[in-house]
């Protein structure tokens, strides 16, 4: 087990993001490999294990994931399945002993977040998410100005991220995505909010559910929701999430100057600029591939990795105040 050794990576939820982002991505990395796959769909399996040269013996089902534990070959088991599956997933690697990493949103409550980093912290495995943006360099730039206060303090940040919703999918289902575009989108706005005010927590959310227009689709999830975020120096967010409008853009503005970025929150294909500067433009980059191979080195070095367990928590915490403005109509303490 040289330095070099690539860890072996098991994907569990071989769905959209899996096979056409994570799948392809693991490709890209330099101490990364697929090893294996966890599938409700066996011919699935087996076809990824053609097409990743890993045996048939290391595709394992929801049921037969404690059997990862006599796998030398699995390092690290990344659960890429809807929200509300996250918690189970990852508690069932981490007892296998695998270090673990959870996509986003890490969780559909606190109280399953602290199950998560309580289940890791017993295994000692580490414990990461699919924070992405945070291997971004658009959003690298961000922190940067937000550190070095070079327009002063951010003050104001504005945040969109929305998309229509055509297709029934777990999204739309309460008991599958544990809340609506909050939960998917709305969390990379709370990111990059808290990115810009320095990473301190926001103290105080109101929030407001807007017009279904379709609820029969939104049952029991928001279809959009208009949201503030008020941090301890007096920072604000506006955010505003759907399922029903296309957005995709962040603004941080200061007494000195701005940043903005648009497309803010996809894969590739990011834009921004700055006041001071006009349009930024950085090399095309794999978020995907940096963010796993950063982790890879997080657990062979030993370390902590920067989107981890209590990161994950402290979004859960901001979300959970969210919803519970919405529901109040009022102003809630985090
Ligand atoms: P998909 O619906 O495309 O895939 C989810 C997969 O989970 C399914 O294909 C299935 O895999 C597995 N699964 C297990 N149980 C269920 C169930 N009860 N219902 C449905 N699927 C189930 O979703 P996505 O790939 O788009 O999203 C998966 C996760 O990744 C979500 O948490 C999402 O938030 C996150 N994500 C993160 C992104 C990012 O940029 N970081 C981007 C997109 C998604 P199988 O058939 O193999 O069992």
């Amino acid at each position: 087990t040289g330095s070099d050794r690539k860890l072996g990576v098991v994907l569990v939820g071989l769905g959209n993001y899996a096979t056409h982002q994570l799948g392809p991505a693991l490709r890209e990395t330099q101490h990364c490999r697929l090893v294996g796959v966890v599938t409700g769909d066996a011919a699935k399996g087996a076809q990824w294990a053609r097409d990743y040269g890993f045996p048939a013996s290391s595709i394992y089902d929801y049921d037969t994931m404690d059997r990862m534990a006599d796998n030398p070959d699995i390092d690290i088991v990344y659960a890429v399945t809807p929200n509300a599956l996250h918690a189970e997933h990852c508690i069932k690697a981490a007892q296998a002993g695998k270090h673990v990493v959870s996509e986003k949103p890490f969780t559909v409550s606190v109280a399953e977040a602290d199950q998560v980093i309580a289940a890791c912290q017993k295994q000692d495995v580490k414990l990461s998410l699919g924070y992405r943006l945070h291997f971004d360099p658009y959003h690298a730039e961000l922190r940067r100005l937000a550190a070095s206060e070079e327009f002063g303090p951010f003050a104001r940040m504005d945040g969109n991220f929305s998309f229509v919703m055509r297709n029934p999918q777990w999204r739309a289902e309460h008991g599958l995505a544990g809340g609506g575009p909050l939960m998917d989108l709305g969390v990379y706005i709370i990111q990059a909010a808290l990115m810009a005010a320095g990473e301190q927590p926001p103290v105080a959310v109101t929030a407001k559910s807007l017009h279904k227009s379709r609820p029969e689709f939104f049952k029991d999830v928001e279809e959009t929701l208009e949201w503030t975020m008020e941090f301890p120096r007096g920072e604000r967010c506006r955010g505003y999430t759907s399922y029903n409008d296309n957005g995709n853009q962040f603004r941080a503005e200061a007494a000195k100057g701005w940043y903005q970025v648009g497309p803010a929150f996809g894969y590739r294909g990011l834009k921004a600029s700055t006041s001071a500067r006009g349009e930024l433009s950085f090399p095309p980059f794999n978020q995907q591939a940096a963010q796993m191979d950063d982790f890879a080195l997080c657990v062979k070095e030993n370390r902590e990795s920067k989107v981890n367990g209590e990161m994950g928590r402290r979004d859960m915490c901001i979300i959970e105040a969210i919803y519970r403005a919405m529901a109040s109509g009022r102003r809630e303490l985090v």
